[in-house]
């Protein structure tokens, strides 16, 4: 027989009630230093009293540390870098407001990773009531077999400390979350062979209530079913929330946050409305300002690995041509704006860049790697993964916009480094018949050789590059002459995986 669910709620409620008041009156008082250690070590709601211990709600918790690392002077998320005048201090904040919060950003925008951060605000470790799935506040449960116990031992309530990864979680939104994922779930079987719908085994809880007094991330927030946006703004308004048509309360003390594409939030319909005015802060996360920016993120980013004997120099012009791809790519009217170009294609051209200029090491026995312009067909295949074209378009297409970017960003970046009328030496030499073959497997020595009776490029590469060795040399006389025939100054013709530079 189903048992009414009513007189559970109202005697839980009444039980949570009372303990709340003792909550109250323990919370009021302020842990000395002296007594951390003792807290550490608290192994029953007795210890805990004793010891003064301050339990306080997940906002409340935050508010605190924050303003301990703005006291100290510290940076906020020292690993975030280019938002320290534009996003953080919104950042800041909301945390000091105490609002939930969402990111409205296109893709790559560190949203996720500043989101993870949020949980280094809490605490190391918090008390529970021991083994209870929502993380009870010994002073104050909500579930129910925890104020059962609480009502049956007391003080002797055992306690034990969860680390503060186990009060954060994240979904990525999809249409197909449910309720169940999130919330929780009622097992009606359960129900019927009398179980009390409190007890652990009939309330299966989802992720939130698993971190509740810490914080839970949802990101996509548009992708959302309408059905489990109403499900969650229940749970953050009113915390009360219906499972399979049963009433269940939840008066859970969770950090809601939230990520998305701004078209999609903006779009109407695709977030109902009572959902968006609970999240009181909005923060706008953006690209890097400038190529600059970008590479210092890509240096920190960018996978490393063993060495292994090489010596591994990425030029800083080659760096420079990398990010400048990117911010061509996101300035292209070709190129789905909406959904925008990640930092991770700067990250992950450089990584290719790089190996592809290492395999040319390994195979030619040189000690050095340093990529040069002809490695840079590499990154073709690594930036047509992250773009989104505007429109369907043949076969090639996307190749053909890939490498006209790249030409772009060469032509670019040597401008900012050299002066096409300062070469008219070498470019005499080339309509005198000069020639000179590059590719991405011949030997760095080649190179010298090669120009060895240009003395015009010579003295700019070394003016440009200070006592470069031959791998350096090789890369800087590529992106020379690059430059010259990029402006028109000389011809290039291909021969099959070399090309050659002609007048
Ligand atoms: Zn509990």
């Amino acid at each position: 027989m189903l048992r009414p669910y009513k007189g559970w709620i109202g005697a839980a409620a009444s039980a949570c009630k009372r303990l709340a008041g003792q909550a109250a009156r323990a919370t009021q008082r302020v842990a000395p230093a002296e007594k951390i250690k003792e807290m550490r070590k608290a192994q029953t709601r007795k210890d805990l009293k004793k010891s003064r211990y301050r339990v306080l709600p997940v906002r409340e918790e935050m508010r605190k540390n924050l303003i301990r690392k703005l006291k100290a002077g510290e940076i906020l998320f020292a690993d975030i870098i280019g938002y320290e005048q534009t996003v953080i201090p919104q950042l800041e904040n909301a945390i000091l407001a105490g609002h939930d919060m969402i990111f409205l950003g296109e893709r790559g925008q560190a949203k996720s990773r500043l989101i993870r951060n949020l949980a280094d605000l809490l605490d190391e470790e918090i008390p529970i009531v021991k083994g209870c799935e929502v993380n009870d506040n010994p002073f104050a449960p909500i579930c129910k077999s925890c104020c059962e116990k609480v009502s049956e031992l007391g003080d002797a309530l055992e306690i034990e400390w969860i680390p503060r990864e186990r009060r954060y979680a994240e979904k990525l939104a999809t249409p197909d979350v449910t309720i169940a994922d999130l919330i929780g779930e009622v097992d009606p079987i359960k129900v019927a062979e009398g179980k009390y719908l409190s007890d652990e085994e009939v309330i299966h809880f989802g992720l939130i209530p698993r971190v509740n007094r810490g914080i839970f991330s949802i990101n996509e927030l548009p992708d959302l079913a309408e059905k489990v946006q109403v499900g969650l703004f229940n749970i953050m308004e009113e915390s009360d929330i219906q499972i399979k048509g049963f009433m269940v309360r939840l008066k859970l003390d969770v950090l809601i946050v939230a990520s998305a594409n701004p078209e999609d939030y903006t779009n109407r319909g695709r977030i109902i409305t009572p959902l968006k005015d609970r999240y009181s802060s909005q923060i706008r996360t953006h690209y890097p300002v400038s190529p600059t920016i970008e590479a210092r993120i890509v240096e920190q980013e960018r996978r490393r690995f063993e060495e292994n004997g090489y010596s591994v120099i990425m030029p800083p012009f080659m760096q420079e041509i990398l990010t400048q791809v990117t911010f061509l790519a996101r300035q292209s009217p070709e190129v789905n704006q909406h959904s925008g170009v990640s930092v991770r294609m700067s990250i992950s051209n450089t990584e290719c860049l790089l190996s592809n200029a290492e395999k040319r090491s390994i195979r030619l026995g040189e000690s050095e790697v340093v990529p040069r312009i002809t490695d840079l067909a590499s990154i073709v295949s690594s930036t047509a993964g992250k773009l989104e074209l505007e429109s369907f378009s043949h076969d090639g297409h996307e190749d053909k916009l890939i490498r006209h970017l790249i030409s772009e960003a060469v032509k670019q970046t040597f401008d900012r480094h050299f002066d096409v009328r300062s070469l008219s030496e070498t470019v005499s030499a080339f309509q005198n018949g000069a020639t000179v073959v590059v590719s991405d497997s011949l030997p760095s020595e080649e190179y010298v050789h090669q120009f060895a009776d240009m003395k015009e490029l010579a003295a700019q590469a070394e003016a440009f590059c200070p006592d470069c060795s031959p791998a350096m040399f090789a890369s800087v006389a590529e992106f020379i002459l690059e430059g010259l025939y990029l402006h028109h100054r000389i011809h290039k013709e291909s021969l099959g995986t070399k090309s050659r530079y002609k007048g």
